[in-house]
């Protein structure tokens, strides 16, 4: 409900969990300026549109949301509109030109400008603070921003500029902030996370970052995104075996095995030191889950190349995979070489290897019947617990769906040892006793 003795103010934020981090700091300074806060932006005076530019659909949906928000506007529901993020980044000029209805443009890192458009100012002593919009029990913690790599077929350096590693005392200062505030999970992301300490200690220091999170009071798992594969520091490995509350989980985007597409999409690293890297993370940490995320259609791919592709899916057998279809991006390298697959071959391409994977991820579900896993409870549904087990990230891997008896106080943030009964391709089932 409308907090009319406050100006209320909602974020609507698009595309990934570091946009979500850069919503989650905005409104921790908005509540702490004496400003109302609303999920729903039918309540609120002020709407803000956290923009995302990735890709074509991500593009079309912040445009899409940015005009219901204009009609809102223009019905009078609300009196301010404010457009911030990696769309403005990427087509300030272009949007100010084309969207009147709205009162601002701000690109990535204007919190301070954004504030002071509410008429309030920076209250910089809470700066590592966030109001969480995940479940209280897990949050994403942004180890840097930007990202220094030159993949031809990606605009997130145009949006997000060059890399800049977090000062690690700032970092940790934030996590103990969420695991005071009730957080067991924490989720470390970045464009490129294996670069964190590059540009600040001129040498890779990932591993003693995710050492001394791990070292922090009450955080139960932590968890590694974006790991780039092109000198992949393998001391973090030693790490993820080491320490218990580090998830035996790691979510390295490879995006293609063939040379001559990796060679093209300059990613640094060929396909035979990809399935080297494969063996390596799987002997130091054996039996840890690897996720990874593969394109398809990207210009320079042919039949052949892409039947290598379909090999290495089948021979790597990853226990989370995801695939895109190739968009061309203007701006980057590879907006040069045109779109020359068509888009019915993409589609068949991407369901060919979802196809595979539907396989083997069901075969590697069902190899876990009759085990006892952890399990965090996210939410319940219907008197059905839903979670996930270390193996599966927010947001893109498989839940859990558990009974418990009665007498069993669960609830969303609850940590449980459960019997698994069941498997489909992507989710389990199973019981609390
Ligand atoms: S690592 Fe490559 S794909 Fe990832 S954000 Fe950087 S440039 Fe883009």
């Amino acid at each position: 409900m409308r907090n009319h003795a406050l100006e209320t103010v909602s974020i609507v934020t698009l595309g990934c969990s570091k946009n979500t981090v850069d919503s989650e700091v905005l409104v921790r300074q908005i509540q702490a300026n004496n400003l109302a806060y609303t999920n729903d932006p039918k309540d609120a005076d002020t709407v803000i549109v956290n923009t995302c530019g990735f890709i074509c659909e991500a593009k079309e949906e912040s445009i899409r949301t940015i005009l219901e928000a204009g009609a809102l506007k223009k019905q009078g529901v609300i009196k301010k509109l404010l457009v911030m993020g990696c769309l403005t980044e990427r087509y300030r000029q272009e949007l100010e030109a084309t969207l009147p209805e709205v009162d601002a443009f701000f690109g990535t890192t204007d919190l301070d400008a954004i504030l002071a458009t509410l008429g309030v100012n920076l209250k910089r002593e809470l700066l590592g603070e966030r109001s969480l919009s995940t479940p209280s029990h897990f949050a994403y913690l942004k180890i840097s921003e930007g990202c220094d790599n030159p993949c031809s077929f990606c605009a997130i350096p145009l949006m997000r500029g060059g890399h800049r590693s977090r000062p690690m005392e700032e970092i940790i200062h934030e996590a103990e902030f969420l695991a005071r505030s009730g957080v067991r999970e924490i989720i470390i992301i970045a464009q490129d996370t294996t670069y964190y300490g590059l540009d600040l200690y001129g040498e890779r220091r990932l591993s003693s970052l995710l050492q001394a999170v791990a070292n922090i009071d009450g955080i139960d798992w932590v968890r590694l995104l974006y790991a780039y594969p092109a000198q992949f520091p393998l001391d973090v490995l030693h790490v993820v075996r080491e320490h218990p509350n580090v998830v035996p989980y790691l979510d390295l985007p490879l995006q293609h095995v063939s040379d001559q597409v990796l060679i093209s999409m300059r990613r640094g690293i060929s396909g035979r030191r990809t399935r080297e890297l494969l063996r390596q993370i799987r002997d130091e940490v054996p039996g840890i889950i690897l996720r990874t995320t593969l394109i398809v259609g990207y210009p320079s791919e042919t039949d052949e190349a892409f039947r290598e592709l379909v090999e290495f899916v089948r021979e790597s057998r990853f226990e989370r995979l995801g695939v895109f279809t190739y968009s061309r991006e203007d701006g980057t390298s590879a907006a040069l070489l045109g779109d020359p697959v068509p888009a019915e071959v993409k589609a068949e391409r991407r369901e060919e290897i979802m196809g595979i994977q539907q396989d083997i991820s069901r075969q590697f579900n069902e190899s876990l019947v009759g085990s006892k896993l952890p399990v965090l409870i996210d939410r319940a549904e219907n008197g059905v617990f839903v979670g996930r087990t270390p193996f599966d990230a927010p947001e893109v891997d498989n839940e859990v769906y558990l009974t418990a008896e009665d007498t069993l106080e669960l609830n969303p943030g609850s940590l449980v040892l459960a019997r698994i009964s069941d498997a489909t391709e992507y989710d389990l089932r199973g019981y609390v006793q």
